[in-house]
């Protein structure tokens, strides 16, 4: 595609010292981290007419912040602490303790967000761009990275001295150039889900009626007997911070290519067939969900990882079981290995796997850097990784972390006029810790309390 668009007629609009591609969990926080000294301008631009990317599109829960387990363990701190305190301010926030296997879950009211972000950003004085799309990346012979997007407004280019990819889809970096691994090439890809909102659930009755275990066993039964046609034998639903609504993550779509745009028509048709028929399941069989409806999808079907894209350093599962925390690691993981598998016959339900000792890991700098790159950083779920360590570093809270570390990461470039590759580890992981980041294996249990972040764990 490079090169079909590029024409001299195509008006350059915008220059900037940074430029963020996506507003998702990743992109959004690299922005705040890039703007924090306002020393350097800072342009943020989504395809979408609203920020968040998945954390808004369809989903309501941050995992990531503590490990799983019974004595959770915050891990995560810094510019993604002040989203949840946002949140926090007026109500739209509760703590989920432990369940799914993910560890604590932060619940948020979805639509909140996306004003808590859209505040977060402005008050920043970042540059921010809705409903725009990122097209083409050309070559230039200055030091200058020039991006072409498109809006209602027709094609133009942004001039950026450093360029941070939240993307998702590591848009940038395949325009550019950069190597990367397709979901799917060596292993499956994981499956997509279409996730769906229930309003009008009893939930006192459900819990009354054995609450999340009796709700799986009636799911196998159904899957079994084919009397409601399930993808799956599992599925979860949690309640929301809207009253008597639960949201899901139940759907799974296999074996069509997220990239691929009549793959991806396919998958929202079947993504939307599926979510009526889980309706019917559960009015049918869930006792305190007779007289509930389905009242919203999610804004698009879920991709869980399309481009890994090769950086500096990959993480690996070795890595990640290892449980331990390198010198040049720039945040913490301690989620499982959560592997939504595509439907083979008998191993079609999601592959759980601990992080032993400690259950934390430290994740290195250079899974931010596009292996090469001078100019460039790579977050979210396009980061540098395997298939296996990625399903275990792809949680909110740790995208949201590598966006602080490349936003910092890219200011100290600027500052020192250096490389993306020679930014100095040391003096990052110092500024990272000033910002609350936290990068080594606290010692005290976190407070799970629903009131707990104003306690600041
Ligand atoms: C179904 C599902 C359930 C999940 N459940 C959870 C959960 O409960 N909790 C949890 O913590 N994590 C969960 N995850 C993982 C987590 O949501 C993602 O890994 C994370 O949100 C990815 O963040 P990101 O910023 O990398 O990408 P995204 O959130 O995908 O953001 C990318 C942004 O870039 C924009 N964009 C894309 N292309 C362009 C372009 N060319 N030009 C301009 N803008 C562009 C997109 O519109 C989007 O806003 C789930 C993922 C899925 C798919």
């Amino acid at each position: 595609m490079t090169g079909i668009i590029h024409h001299p007629s195509v008006p350059i609009v915008a220059e900037t010292d940074i430029l963020v591609i996506g507003a998702g969990s990743s992109g959004c926080i690299a922005a705040l981290a890039a703007a924090r000294d306002r020393d350097y301008s800072v342009m943020l631009v989504e395809r979408y007419g609203f920020p968040g990317g998945s954390s808004t599109q369809m989903l309501d829960t941050f995992y990531g912040f503590f490990t799983p387990g019974t004595a959770p363990v915050k891990i995560v701190g810094g510019l993604p602490d002040q989203v949840v305190s946002e949140l926090n301010r007026t109500g739209d926030i509760f703590l989920r303790p432990n369940t799914y296997g993910a560890g604590t879950g932060v619940n948020y009211n979805p639509e909140r967000l996306k004003l808590v972000w859209d505040t977060l950003v402005t008050r920043a004085g970042i540059r921010y761009l809705l409903h725009t799309t990122l097209v083409e990346v050309v070559p230039t012979a200055n030091e200058r990275k020039c991006c072409i997007f498109w809006n209602k407004s027709g094609f133009f280019k942004v001039l950026a001295l450093r360029v941070i990819d939240a993307s998702g889809d590591a848009d940038y970096c395949h325009q550019s150039g950069y190597g990367y691994e397709l979901a799917g090439e060596n292993e499956p890809a994981q499956s997509m889900t279409t996730t769906f909102r229930m309003c009008n659930v009893d939930l006192e009755k459900f819990e009354a009626a054995g609450g999340n275990k009796m709700m799986k066993e009636r799911m196998a039964e159904a899957y079994a007997s084919k009397t409601h046609l399930l993808p799956r034998k599992e599925g979860s639903a949690h309640e929301m911070c809207q009253p008597g609504c639960i949201s899901t993550v139940a759907v799974k779509v296999a074996d069509l290519r997220p990239l691929d745009g009549p793959d991806l028509t396919k998958a929202e048709m079947e993504g939307r067939i599926q979510s009526f028929e889980y309706e019917r399941f559960f009015r049918d069989k869930i006792p305190g969900y007779e007289n509930s409806k389905i009242i919203g999808l999610s804004h698009q079907i879920g991709i869980r990882e399309t481009r890994r894209v090769y950086g500096e350093h990959r993480l690996t599962k070795e890595e990640c079981l290892t449980g331990a925390i390198p010198e040049n690691s720039v945040f913490l993981c301690g989620a499982p290995i959560e592997d939504h598998r595509k439907g083979k016959e008998g191993q079609d339900e999601t592959y759980w796997e601990y992080i032993p000792g400690n259950g934390i890991y430290g994740v290195p700098y250079g899974t931010l850097v596009p292996r090469n790159s001078t100019q460039s950083w790579v977050v979210g779920r396009c980061f540098s990784a395997t298939h296996e360590a990625h399903a275990s570093c792809r949680s909110m809270a740790q995208t949201m972390s590598m966006g602080q570390a490349a936003g910092v990461a890219a200011v100290l470039s600027l500052r020192h006029d250096c490389d993306a590759r020679e930014v100095n580890v040391a003096e990052l992981r110092r500024t990272l810790h000033d910002l609350g980041q936290i990068l080594e294996i606290p010692n005290r249990q976190a407070d799970t309390s629903r009131n707990g972040w104003k306690n600041n764990f």
